[in-house]
């Protein structure tokens, strides 16, 4: 399972194991394994933010990003969560899932200024461009992100 780990992440090769170092902000380019040069696997399960640094930098990069603030003790979350789960792998490559812990992370449910979780807000070039709150099953979720 890929890890965070500063602002990087690690990537298993699918085909020699050697485990790659991807800047987040690079984590959806066509990159290869430092090894033997098979192409990586684009991430394809939600990133956990663990910190502002990270999530800077995550939302830098070039593809766009569907945020969901949540918490342990959300029902609805964990409606939410298996959801988010199947669209990070049917858009492996073309678009980022992270996943901000409201309470592990006060100082980004402050700048967005969440009032209720779930919230999911796209990211585009850092920028927010769209939010929804509450659970939505998949196809609206898709549907109201443009995804
Ligand atoms: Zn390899």
């Amino acid at each position: 399972m890929p890890f965070v780990e500063s602002s990087s992440l690690v990537l298993p090769c699918a085909s020699c194991g050697a485990k790659n170092r991807v800047p987040l902000s690079r984590l959806t380019d066509r990159s290869r394994c430092a090894k033997c040069q098979h192409p990586l696997t684009p991430i394809a399960r939600p990133v956990p933010i663990e910190s502002e640094a990270i999530f800077d930098e995550l939302v830098r990069g070039r593809v766009p990003v569907l945020v969901d603030f949540w918490a342990a003790w959300c029902g609805p979350c964990r409606m939410v969560a298996p959801m988010l789960d199947q669209l990070a792998q049917e858009k492996a490559g073309a678009l980022i899932v992270a996943k901000v812990d409201t309470d592990a992370q006060p100082g980004l449910a402050r700048r967005f200024q969440i009032q209720s979780i779930p919230t999911l807000a796209l990211m585009r070039d850092g920028r927010e461009v769209k939010r929804e709150m509450g659970a939505l099953p998949l196809a609206a979720i898709q549907q109201r992100f443009g995804l």
